[in-house]
């Protein structure tokens, strides 16, 4: 298992880095505080292609393998979460697009990207969100296309978006035979965006509902074939727990990190607290739990890039394990510092509210 990059692949990951440091984490208290990414910030992660990470190099991409999207994932989210998810929520709308869309499809999808263009996987629906096959939006079929009806809720990037990765059932009476995907633009008649969530943490992300009233789509707009959302939704979702994983070892760095740093200044019964032993003793285990799940992450990309049978099981642990470790992490980062640590003056609190979503 080789985990190494070359030049180029590294190349990005740097990239990544910097934007995170110099650009993403100034902003990000206000950004969590406003709960809006300003035009700027989004301007700057379309024009690095940090919005097109799913794009393959014959569609103009950057041709990323998933270990070099989770490694980029990582350190955008080292800069905020929530700026993090906007950029990993078009590549989970991408992903159904590459796993059943035709070539004239694909380029339609991938050009709007390279434009600049933003994207959303609408699955969820007030009545579907862990019983996923529930979805009851529905395309009815009529002369050259669909009829789409129905609300969609929770959507990450939805009120930012050019392009909707639809889910809709084609079967009156519904349930997963029925369930396929569909690709719309933003702009098609009959949909609206609807209520935008007040979020505890990524607050960077928009997510609202969609509602889709008597809206028509050209047959065109299918990926695959009637019945195959199901499968496609499945297989998504299973490709992007990795990156999700990595972006909970992002936030968890981050944290770890700052809580470091705060130990090594704040001093407390004439010494630095980084000297109490029980101190050390939380940073060890953030810093071994860090790597543990990092190492989780990346084993789990390596495993799908290799087609490998346990890729499913180790997709699932590594977002499982990743997701625990963040949430702990960034509690006992709270912990290290103190008082401080619940002030929202430092970022050690936000990092625990975006944690929890992961
Ligand atoms: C910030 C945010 C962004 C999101 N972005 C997107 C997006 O971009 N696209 C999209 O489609 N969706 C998105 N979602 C929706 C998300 O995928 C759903 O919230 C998730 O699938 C869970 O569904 P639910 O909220 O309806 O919870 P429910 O399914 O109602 O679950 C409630 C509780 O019951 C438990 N539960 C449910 N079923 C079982 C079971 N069989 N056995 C044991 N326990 C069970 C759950 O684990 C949970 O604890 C987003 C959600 C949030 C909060």
């Amino acid at each position: 298992m080789d985990f190494s990059l070359d030049a180029k692949q590294q190349e990005l990951v740097n990239l990544a880095r910097e934007i995170a440091q110099k650009e993403i984490a100034p902003r990000a208290l206000d950004i969590d505080k406003s709960g809006v990414m300003d035009e700027d910030l989004l301007h700057i992660l379309k024009q690095s292609g940090m919005t097109q990470l799913a794009v393959p190099k014959e569609y103009g991409g950057a041709g990323l393998d998933l270990l070099t999207g989770a490694m980029i994932s990582e350190e955008l989210a080292k800069g905020c979460a929530g700026v993090a998810t906007v950029c990993a929520a078009n590549s989970l709308a991408s992903f159904p697009i590459l796993i059943g869309g035709t070539d004239e499809q694909k380029k339609e999808y991938f050009d709007c990207l390279n434009a600049g263009g933003i994207s959303c996987f609408a699955l969820t629906e007030p009545g579907a969100g862990s019983d996923a096959g529930a979805v009851s939006c529905r395309a009815k079929k009529v002369d050259g296309g669909y009829v789409l009806n129905g609300t969609k809720c929770f959507i990450t990037n939805a009120p930012i978006c050019d392009k909707i990765t639809l889910f809709a059932n084609t079967r009156e009476s519904g349930g997963i035979r029925g369930l396929t995907v569909f690709t719309v633009d933003r702009n098609t008649p009959g949909i609206s965006i609807g209520k935008e969530e007040d979020k505890m943490g990524i607050r960077a992300s928009a997510t609202s509902e969609i509602i889709f009233d008597d809206c028509f789509v050209p047959a065109s707009a299918r990926i695959g074939r009637e019945g195959m959302g199901f499968r496609i939704a499945m297989q998504t979702l299973e490709t992007s727990r990795p990156v999700v994983g990595a972006i909970s070892v992002g936030i968890a760095q981050a944290a770890l990190e700052n809580a470091i740093h705060y130990a090594h200044q704040r001093k407390q019964f004439g010494q630095k607290i980084a000297s109490f032993e029980m101190v050390q003793e939380m940073i060890a285990n953030m810093v071994t739990k860090t790597e543990a799940a990092r190492a989780l992450v990346y084993k789990a990309c390596w495993l799908q890039m290799h087609g490998d049978k346990q890729a499913s099981m180790f997709s699932a642990m590594s977002k499982c394990f990743a997701s625990d470790v963040a949430m702990e992490v960034t509690t006992t980062a709270v912990q290290v510092m103190g008082g401080n640590g619940y002030s929202r003056e430092n970022p050690n609190e936000k990092y625990m509210r975006d944690a929890k979503i992961m």
